[in-house]
């Protein structure tokens, strides 16, 4: 095989462009686009999908390289109503262009790939008016086409055009009747839904609510914790049926049971990662609704916490033990089951062996044994863990320690020599140890078993595109918002969130965990089992160094990580030792 491609003048430039915004070697990128010529592939999304170049740098040479404007960041199309009448969702889609404006008759559409002509002819042919072509990114270009036309609307154009039913029609007909109409239109309501799916994976999002409401199916994406409106093609709710109905297909659960609740799973395969999927659906008035969360879509790394040097010292601290209980408190979506997670690979090696009991198992973890409690058939917490215990373990976590039981057979696992992970439903660290008295568990135990109490909560990120330099930050400030001088001496600057296109003009992208975090020394241990009240065990802890979670929120507020009102809107003003 040594053919060597003669390659025209436009894709050797083109490779120069890909090889100077590119940090993967100059044979890999040649390759690639010698394979795409061949194969004749799209040069520019081959090189995109592969990941090969840094997307912005690479259309800038693009754009100059074919003499078009490049528009820089995300597209704000002027008039939406009335670009979507002009142009439709499947040839915007198609042909991957978004119409920007029309001004005196001229047409501004946007496109990613000059070098695709059959799209700027056809658009061309089928629009009255002079076109203005000019690029812009690759990822603009498809979060505007989905922002316009709603996600998989080309998909839902096809269906809709090959169905001679107007959609009232459709939604009150049977859904197991409305899969059999033919084959064809199941695949498309599958791929539609599929796209769905696809698309909330794009933005992160954690869970995707399908709410079908009197004039229209809503769909709303979790992402950062935030419910956001997804927007949909105009009379969806003709496919509500279709798209429930399929959905609870792609679950197995009972296509024709719609009065009572139903749990289910779907695996799917993207791009060759797996995916799992459970499935809620839930009767209302309006219709079923259905909930998926996705799971497996978080990567377990301790280093990727970003904690704070202070905070992450005691935990290494902490995780370096033989024996002991560590109990992560906060309330519910505080992240302290990803905490612990990260807590679980950072031990997992070849030569320890660790098992979880867990209610459900939402994320598996290589290496790990993972049970799910199934009060059903009896495993409870408690049982699962004694099961546990028998099978030698070094590390155990425990989902939640709802009940004395538990919270017994947990203690005196640590005392038997394991490293016994758990959660605790309270507002603080130092709360924790007040939640396990009042379930009865006697002081000294306490005192002679837990290590660490951590308690964190979860505050948003500011977007790195918008935020600004809060204004009139002083001193004075500083004292006023009663950020500890220490920390106000590390220096830095407070930002502020301000809105823009790439965080859907929320000002925040992401979320961090705050911390504080408790470990119990030999004094500690001595109040504890003496029944000392919290603000003893406090007061001796802060002397220790102990930090409030506000005040490790401030560290992130010099630092511009987050803002001021996320850091006082999820922390108490003191210690915060009232229980949830
Ligand atoms: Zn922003």
């Amino acid at each position: 095989m040594s053919e060597i491609l003669e390659r025209s003048p436009v894709v050797q430039k083109l490779l120069e462009i890909a090889c100077g915004s590119s940090r993967a070697e100059v044979s890999r990128v040649e390759e690639l686009i010698d394979r795409a010529v061949q194969m004749q592939l799209p040069m520019i999304d081959s090189l995109l999908d592969a990941g090969l170049v840094q997307e912005e740098e690479f259309f800038i040479g693009v754009s100059e390289l074919a003499r078009m404007t490049l528009v820089v960041g995300a597209l704000e199309p002027s008039d939406v109503p009335e670009l979507k009448k002009i142009c439709s969702a499947a040839l915007a889609i198609r042909y991957q262009v978004v119409p920007l404006k029309l001004e005196n008759d001229e047409l501004t559409m946007v496109c990613y790939d000059p070098f695709r002509m059959e799209g700027r002819q056809a658009l061309s042919r089928k629009l009255p008016y002079t076109i203005r072509w000019v690029m812009g990114e690759r990822r603009h270009v498809r979060a505007s086409l989905s922002a316009i036309y709603g996600v998989g609307a080309d998909t839902f154009e096809k269906i809709l055009a090959g169905r001679d039913i107007d959609a009232d029609q459709l939604a009150e007909k049977d859904e197991a009747s409305v899969l059999d109409d033919d084959e064809s239109d199941e695949a498309s309501v599958l791929r539609f839904v599929n796209q769905i799916i696809r698309e909330a994976l794009v933005h992160k999002a954690t869970d995707i609510h399908i709410e079908p409401q009197s004039d229209i199916l809503r769909i709303r994406y979790r992402v950062d914790g935030q419910l956001l409106d997804v927007p949909v093609p105009e009379r969806i709710n003709a496919l509500q049926s279709s798209v429930v109905a399929r959905l609870k297909i792609m679950s197995r659960l009972d296509v024709a049971e719609r009065r009572m609740p139903q749990d289910g799973r779907i695996h799917l395969k993207n791009a060759g990662k797996s995916i799992d999927v459970r499935v809620a659906t839930i009767p209302s008035v309006e219709g079923e609704t259905v909930s998926l969360r996705l799971l497996n879509q978080e990567k377990f790394d301790i280093h990727a916490l970003d904690l704070e040097d202070s905070v992450k010292e005691s935990i290494l601290e902490v995780l370096a033990l033989s024996h002991g209980v560590i109990l992560a408190t906060g309330p519910t979506g505080s992240g302290k089951s990803t905490s612990l997670y990260c807590f679980l690979d950072y031990l997992n090696k070849p030569e320890t062996r660790t098992v979880t009991i867990e209610d459900p198992v939402e994320n598996k973890l290589p290496g790990i044994v993972q049970i799910a409690v199934r009060p059903e058939v009896g495993l409870t917490f408690a049982k699962g863990l004694r099961s546990i215990l028998r099978a030698d373990p070094n590390n155990v976590m425990i989902g939640e320690i709802r009940d004395t039981e538990t919270a017994e057979i947990a203690i005196r696992a640590s005392l038997t020599g394991h490293l016994v992970f758990s959660t605790l439903h309270t507002n603080t660290a130092i709360g924790g140890i007040s939640r396990l008295l009042d379930m009865d568990i006697e002081p000294f135990l306490v005192s002679a078993s837990v290590r660490a109490f951590l308690a964190q909560r979860l505050v948003r990120k500011l977007c790195e595109h918008c935020a600004e330099p809060v204004k009139n930050w002083s001193e004075a400030r500083a004292v006023e918002l009663a950020v500890p001088p220490q920390i106000y001496q590390l220096g830095g600057h407070p930002s502020a969130p301000m809105g823009c296109p790439e965080c859907r003009h929320t000002g925040y992208q992401g979320r961090t965990a705050i911390y504080e975090i408790c470990k119990v020394s030999e004094t500690i241990q001595n109040l504890i089992a003496k029944g000392a009240d919290e603000n003893a065990v406090f007061e001796q802890a802060v002397k220790e160094g102990f930090e409030t979670m506000r005040d490790y929120g401030w560290r992130k507020v010099m630092k511009g990580v987050t803002s001021i009102e996320e850091v006082l809107s999820c922390t108490h003003s003191h210690s915060g030792l009232t229980q949830i």
